[in-house]
């Protein structure tokens, strides 16, 4: 275990926020970032990254499952993004974390294969399902990757990593100049902790921010901000709805249908697209 301070602002002044698995959610006195403190080491949270598991009091496995629903999803965020996505013809995307690959396959659906995309992904079952789904990914060390992309894209990565303004910063050497970054995480750190979705997932997310906080450390990076998109917890897409409802009838899993029906859902899913200068 470690002891780190705030990743954004560097203050070591914080406030506990919530207690989970054995781990201390706190809150940045000066910025509000929700990170975890103390900490694993690095070299436990690339492990866990591997294997799909994070230990705490209780083992929480990560793996999960391939998810339909967010191909809708990503599509739908493609399309207002990009419109009818003829400017992505030919260009070189990579996603990174790509999990099952829902996005690549939403990317390469949106484009009618017009981008030339792929991932990369630690965990090494989800990798293999992937790749048996047609997809081009496979895991290898970003840092001493030497392809350039136009696109990047980390979605549901963010909450993951020890450092986001290190790894952007290691990360943004692999676009052209131009290059774009799309970045998906949760706008939530405003959020008190009786309303902050639940569970955690802690440690295996390491911090949550807001839309204030992902700007600014973009902007720091190098990069214009070109839009912010929000969206409700589950999209209203035939296939996020029918995900909750068959959620909704098994027993131990958490459902948000009831919440979706009465319009009770944050805005709090958020896509940031920037531009490297
Ligand atoms: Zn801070």
């Amino acid at each position: 275990m470690e002891n780190v301070v705030c990743y954004n602002c560097g203050s070591a002044s914080r406030t506990a926020f919530a207690q989970e698995n054995d781990f201390s959610l706190t809150k940045c006195s000066e910025c509000g970032l929700l990170y975890v403190n103390p900490r694993p080491n690095t070299e436990e949270i690339e492990q866990a990254h591997k294997l799909g598991q994070h230990r705490g009091a209780e083992l929480i496995q990560t793996t999960g499952y391939y998810d339909f629903s967010k191909v809708s999803s990503y599509t739908q965020t493609l399309k207002e993004m990009f419109g009818d996505g003829s400017v992505l013809k030919g260009k070189r995307w990579l996603d990174i974390g790509c999990g099952y690959g829902e996005f690549l396959e939403a990317l390469n659906k949106f484009s009618a294969n017009g981008v030339i995309a792929r991932g990369v992904e630690p965990n090494v079952k989800k990798a293999a399902m992937a790749r048996k789904n047609g997809l081009n990914v496979d895991y290898f060390d970003l840092s001493g990757h030497r392809e350039k992309y136009d696109y990047i894209s980390m979605l549901n990565v963010y909450s993951h990593l020890p450092d986001p303004p290190a790894i952007i910063g290691e990360w943004k050497k692999l676009l052209m100049p131009g290059g774009r970054l799309i970045l998906e995480t949760g706008d939530t750190s405003d959020l008190t902790s009786e309303l902050h979705p639940k569970p955690f997932y802690l440690p295996d997310h390491l911090s949550f921010a807001s839309e204030k906080i992902v700007t600014n450390i973009l902007q720091r990076a190098g990069f214009d901000i070109l839009g912010v998109y929000k969206y409700a917890e589950v999209r209203e897409t035939p296939m996020a709805i029918f995900r909750e409802a068959l959620k909704a009838l098994i027993p131990g899993k958490r459902s948000k249908l009831w919440r979706l029906i009465k319009g009770d859902l944050k805005q709090i899913d958020m896509y940031v697209h920037a531009r490297l200068k």
